[in-house]
């Protein structure tokens, strides 16, 4: 067994207890650094790198190595979504009183970025359990081999997570498809829930060049709002929108990230990655919800 693994498995063990089986509801232990168990003997194993997969067959996504690594050199590089990460800290330090530990699940955690930049910025106040769920292997793949000294990552499915109920102080989702019920679920009695949708003006740009249009069709920060008015005793609405201006290679990697220019000719996606540089908003609210009614 490599040190990393072993070092990793160790990881999973210190938080193994909000672990439980999604076959059987079972609580779950790591069993000679090998794997995950539950009482009933379903075996999940540790990859080498760390992370566990609970699927039990693989999702075909167009979330591809490429995809992730282009979100990840422009998060790092240009500090993308830095101001939405660092308020999304300073939320949970504000309404989570600094305590010994606080343990963070991203819902949808891609390869990791945002819920390492999170912790980072909760080090301080808090001993932080980071945890990041995400249907698509190569995402945790990612994250686990950039964060995973630090934080456990797996490949999991966020509308039947694998972990026991009233098991997280913070459940968050950062511009990825979240189920309401199930993070209700996880989250302790005065946990709080953060999520962050896109507003009608995220990346307008790139919708003007390739689409002629500006807003978003369908503004889903509004119908989310909703749900978290009704869903939770208290709530909050916090919206952020600022501008980055891309050059090369910035650009590319912007087209390479986002969904949206997946049915685009190559030739316009030439056309957008030439231009010696532009400006790109990203306007986004942030939603927060304590206690669920
Ligand atoms: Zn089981």
């Amino acid at each position: 067994m490599t040190s990393i693994k072993r070092k990793r498995a160790e990881l999973l063990q210190s938080c193994q207890s909000v672990f439980r089986c999604p076959l059987c509801r079972s609580a779950m232990a790591v069993s000679q650094y090998r794997s995950l168990i539950c009482g009933q003997g379903h075996t999940f194993d540790i990859s080498k790198q760390g992370y566990v997969n609970f699927l039990n067959k693989s999702v075909k996504t167009r979330y591809d190595r490429q995809l992730f690594e282009a979100r990840r050199e422009l998060f790092d590089s240009r500090e993308f979504f830095g101001p939405v990460q660092k308020e999304i800290a300073a939320i949970i330090t504000h309404i989570q009183s600094p305590q010994t530990s606080a343990a963070v699940l991203d819902a949808g955690c891609g390869e990791g970025s945002h819920l390492a930049a999170i912790c980072k910025w909760l080090q301080p106040a808090f001993s932080v359990t980071g945890i990041g769920i995400d249907l698509s292997k190569e995402g945790v793949l990612h994250a686990a081999k950039a964060f995973g000294d630090h934080m456990v990552f797996a490949v999991a499915d966020v509308a039947d997570a694998p972990f026991a109920d009233s098991c997280f102080d913070v459940v968050m989702s950062v511009l990825s498809p979240w189920n309401y019920k199930e993070c209700s679920r996880l989250l302790r009695k005065g946990g709080t829930v953060i999520k962050a949708v896109p507003r009608r003006d995220y990346l307008k740009e790139v919708r003007e060049f390739f689409f002629g249009d500006s807003p978003r069709r369908n503004d889903t920060a509004d119908s989310a709002a909703g749900r978290f008015q009704a869903g939770f005793q208290t709530f909050e609405r916090k919206r952020l929108c600022y501008t980055k201006t891309l050059a090369q290679p910035d650009l590319e990697r912007l087209v390479k990230m986002t969904p949206l220019t997946w049915k685009c000719t190559d030739d316009s996606i030439q056309r957008f990655i030439s231009q010696k540089e532009a400006a790109v908003t990203i306007d986004i609210d942030i939603l927060i919800g304590t206690d669920p009614l």
